[in-house]
C-alpha cells in the first residue's frame, strides 16, 4: 500500500501506557482498596499530626480521605503512637470512615508490631525502610519480625527506600565493587543501584520470609525530577511489584507542586506507577489536603481518572482588567470540590462534568460551549451580559450584581437536572 502523504495521515492519540505490575489488596473491613494490575493509580497522603493524640489524627485522616485519599499513612515512632492505632481506627469506623491505615515504621518497627498487636491488626498496610530497621546482625532478624506480623496478620507492606536514609552497608559494598571496575560508574549511579537492589532484595528476602508477593508493593524515593524517573524506569524494569511513586520532600507550594508533577506524569505516562503521593510541605495556614488535591489533579489532567468536575478558566488578559471571572472561577471551584463528598453518594458520573468560566467574548462563547455549563462573562468594553451556554447552546444570559450567586444556583440545578436519580428514571 502506498504511503499517504504526512499530511493525510491521522495524528497519533496519546495515552498512557498501561501498567504490568502484580495486583496487592490494601484492606480494611469491606473497603478492598486495589493497587497495581489493572486497578486505577491510588491517591495516597500521610498525616502530620500527633499520632498519640488520635481524635486529631482521626480527624485529619478523615479530612483527607474525605478530599480524595484512598489510603493514609500516619507514623508510628513511639510505644505510645502503636497504642493509639487501634484508637484512631475506632474513632474512623464509628465516622464510617472506612480509609485504610498505613503505619510508618522505622528503626523500632519490629518491637512495636509485636508488642502492640492491636496495632499490627488495625493497621492494613505497614511501610517498612530497609535503610532503618537495624544494622549488621540485627538488620535480617528485625525485618524478618515484621514480615512476620504482615504475613500472621495478611496485611501488605511497602518496602519504601528513600536516598536520605539509604543503607549505608549496602552503599559502602556498591561503591567498592565499583572502585574494582575498570571504568567506574558515576557515584549517583551507584546511589541508584543501591536504591533499587535495596528495595528488590528486601521483597525477595520478604517473600523468602513467607509472605506473599502480591502483598509487596516497592518505592525508592528521591528528591530530584531526573534522578527519580532514572530510579524507576530502572526499578519496573527489574521486578514486577506494584510500584508507589512519589518525589521526596518536594518543597513548598509551586516549586513542590511543579517539581511533582513534572516528575510523575513522565513516569505515569510510561505505565510506570501504582500509588502516588505529592510531599508537599505546607505553606503556612494551608491545608493538609492540598497534598491530595494536586496528587489528584495530576492523574486527572493525565486522563488516568476523574474525581472532581472541571473548570475550565481563561487566563485573563488586557481584554478584561475586572478580577469579576476570576473570583468566579475561584467561587465555582471551591463550591464543586466542597459538595464532591456528598455529590459522589447523590449524583453519580458528576466529577466527568466540565464547567467553563471566561473572561471575554473572544475564546468565551467557545469555551463554554465545549463545556457541559459555561459562562461568557463580559470583557472590558462589552455590554454588561453573561450569556450562558448548556449543553453547547446558548440558554440565557445573566446580568446585574448577582452573576455569581445565579450561575451557582444553574450549575446546582443542571447537576441535579444531569446526574440525579431522577435524571436515569424512565419517563
Ligand atoms: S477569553 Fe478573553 S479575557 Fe480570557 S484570555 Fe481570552 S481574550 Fe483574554
Amino acid at each position: 500500500m502506498q504511503d499517504l502523504p504526512i499530511t493525510q495521515q491521522p495524528i497519533a492519540i496519546a495515552s498512557p501506557l498501561p501498567r504490568k505490575s502484580r495486583q496487592a489488596r490494601v484492606v480494611w473491613r469491606n473497603n478492598v482498596v486495589t493497587v497495581g494490575g489493572d486497578a486505577p493509580v491510588r491517591v495516597q497522603s500521610m498525616t502530620n499530626t500527633d499520632t498519640v493524640d488520635a481524635v486529631e489524627t482521626a480527624i485529619q485522616v478523615r479530612q483527607l480521605a474525605q478530599a480524595g485519599s484512598e489510603m493514609v499513612r500516619i507514623t508510628v515512632n513511639t510505644p505510645e503512637a502503636a497504642a493509639a492505632v487501634p484508637f484512631i481506627r475506632e474513632q474512623l469506623d464509628r465516622m464510617g470512615e472506612y480509609v485504610p491505615l498505613v503505619g510508618d515504621f522505622h528503626y523500632n518497627g519490629h518491637r512495636l508490631l509485636t508488642e502492640y498487636p492491636a496495632c499490627a491488626e488495625a493497621l492494613s498496610k505497614y511501610r517498612i525502610n530497609p535503610g532503618n530497621v537495624g544494622k549488621g546482625d540485627k538488620k535480617d532478624k528485625q525485618f524478618g519480625q515484621m514480615i512476620e506480623a504482615a504475613a500472621r496478620y495478611d496485611k501488605a507492606v511497602r518496602i519504601g527506600v528513600n536516598w536520605g536514609s539509604l543503607d549505608q552497608e549496602l552503599m559502602a559494598r556498591l561503591m567498592d565493587e565499583n572502585s574494582r571496575r575498570t571504568q567506574p560508574w558515576d557515584t549517583r549511579q551507584v546511589m541508584f543501584e543501591a536504591l533499587i537492589s535495596s528495595a528488590v532484595d528486601s521483597a525477595r528476602l520478604a517473600e523468602s520470609m513467607g509472605l506473599n508477593g502480591d502483598n509487596i508493593i516497592l518505592s525508592c524515593k528521591v528528591s530530584g525530577v531526573q534522578d527519580l524517573i532514572s530510579v524507576y524506569r530502572a526499578l519496573a524494569q527489574r521486578c514486577d511489584y506494584a510500584l508507589h511513586l512519589g518525589l521526596t520532600e518536594a518543597g513548598m507550594g509551586t516549586k513542590g507542586t511543579v517539581a511533582s508533577a513534572a516528575a510523575l506524569s513522565v513516569l505515569l505516562q510510561e505505565g510506570i506507577g501504582d500509588t502516588i503521593r505529592v510531599s508537599l510541605t505546607p505553606q503556612p495556614g494551608e491545608a493538609r489536603t492540598q497534598e491530595v488535591v494536586v496528587a489528584s489533579e495530576i492523574l486527572q489532567a493525565l486522563g488516568l481518572r476523574i474525581f472532581v468536575p472541571s473548570v475550565t478558566a481563561c487566563p485573563g488578559c488586557g481584554r478584561t482588567t475586572s478580577t469579576t471571572f476570576q473570583e468566579l472561577a475561584k467561587q465555582i471551584d471551591d463550591y464543586l470540590r466542597g459538595q464532591m463528598p456528598l455529590w459522589r453518594m447523590k449524583y453519580p458520573g458528576v466529577e466527568a462534568m466540565k464547567v467553563a468560566v471566561m473572561g471575554c467574548i473572544v475564546n468565551g462563547p467557545g469555551e463554554s460551549k465545549h463545556a457541559n455549563i459555561g459562562i461568557s462573562l463580559p470583557g472590558t468594553g462589552e455590554a454588561p451580559a453573561a450569556p450562558v451556554y448548556i449543553d453547547g447552546e446558548k440558554a440565557l444570559t445573566l446580568r446585574g450584581e448577582r452573576i455569581a450567586e445565579e450561575f451557582q444556583a444553574l450549575v446546582e440545578n443542571y447537576v441535579a437536572r444531569t446526574y440525579g436519580a431522577t435524571a436515569a428514571a424512565p419517563a
